[in-house]
């Protein structure tokens, strides 16, 4: 009851600030994270209100202010920074947000920092830009990204503007495809990479100095298992790269939203529907194992069949791959105890 009260006290600050801008600035408290009497709110609905706030601002998707958030929090795992906000993503240094001419980085007056020129402004309508606030944080950087406008092209400008690179447009496109399919921010369930109840052994055998199939410093773990076992994407993703490859044979590549790229390698044959650019969940099927590559495109039967698995981070301006063994030991573990949360989907 007093959840909605709020509600309607935000709704009406809001009309009231559309009247002066029509970049409204939206009520602080409405965006605060669980605590205290709000405890039952769970992190992924006050992200999502967080978002739907600063979407209805800024006359943004939420899909795709849920798309820069998540990737600069992914970029700020793979350079272990933390976020300046609790629950937005969005990580500025003192400088951008204060301005670098700016000798006083503890006064966060909207106003003095507009003056010096830094990034920071007020998103929750109280006069101070605070780098601490969720509000604040996400509506200046959606500010700086919608300076040429926010019809698509424009966004990919600001996009390209703000984040220096086409690496970082392709890959915010790419979760804004997987927010827009899914239409959920909670995409962290795993599939083990072949059904359970398939015939299959894997060690960890990273850093090997040469596995099956060719790879010169074996990048991942091989799963055994016969011709024809279904080979299952092991998240939520967009299928990023689909073909052959001399080493891999028959591949397909997975990025999800955290930024991590899922290579599965040797397969027989792809499932038929499926092609770059489709949106894929846990447990649906994306090929067949098989024993493709290390030769010209149909070269088969060099090795004994396996499902080779790789799983690579991205840091924004490079990509590494790290040992997936204990992560596959996990996902076997979870759907061992509580079974695939998702619908597999068949091919
Ligand atoms: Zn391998």
């Amino acid at each position: 009851m007093g959840y909605s009260l709020r509600f309607r006290a935000a709704a009406i600050v809001l009309l009231g600030s559309m009247a002066v801008s029509s970049w409204s600035a939206v009520p602080r408290a409405a965006a605060e994270p669980a605590s205290g009497k709000s405890a039952a709110v769970k992190p992924w609905d006050a992200r999502k209100r967080l978002l739907e706030q600063v979407s209805a601002a800024s006359g943004v998707p939420w899909t795709s202010l849920a798309a820069v958030d998540q990737y600069e929090r992914t970029i700020n795992t793979a350079r272990k920074r933390k976020a300046s906000a609790p629950l937005a993503g969005v990580y500025y240094t003192e400088e951008e947000w204060f301005g670098a001419l700016n000798p006083d980085h503890s006064d966060p007056s909207a106003r003095t920092i507009a003056l010096f020129g830094g990034a920071g402004t007020d998103g929750s309508g109280d006069g101070l830009a605070d780098p601490a606030n969720d509000l604040d944080v996400l509506s200046s950087r959606v500010r700086q990204l919608t300076r040429f406008g926010t019809g698509a092209d424009n966004w990919k400008i600001g996009v390209a503007g703000v984040y220096g690179s086409e690496r970082a447009v392709e890959r915010i496109a790419q979760f804004e495809k997987i927010y827009n399919h899914f239409q959920k921010l909670d995409l962290n369930d795993h599939a083990f990479p072949v059904p359970l109840k398939a015939n299959y052994s894997y060690r960890g055998t990273w850093g090997a100095s040469r596995g099956w199939g060719g790879h010169r410093m074996h990048e991942g773990t091989d799963i055994f298992a016969g011709y024809g076992v279904p080979a299952r994407s092991t998240c939520y993703g967009i299928v990023e790269v689909m073909g052959w490859n001399n080493y891999g044979g028959w591949r397909i590549g997975i990025r999800d939203v955290n930024n991590l790229y899922h290579y599965f390698a040797h397969l027989s044959g792809f499932a038929k529907p499926l092609k770059p650019g489709d949106l894929v969940k846990p447990g649906q099927v994306i090929g067949w194992v098989g024993s493709s590559g290390y030769g010209k495109p149909g070269t088969s039967g060099k090795f004994p069949p396996h499902l080779h698995y790789g799983i690579y981070r991205d840091n924004g301006t490079k990509e590494w791959s790290f040992d997936p063994y204990p992560m596959l030991r996990q996902w076997e573990k979870q759907e061992r105890t509580k079974g695939l949360k998702v619908d597999a989907v068949k091919p």
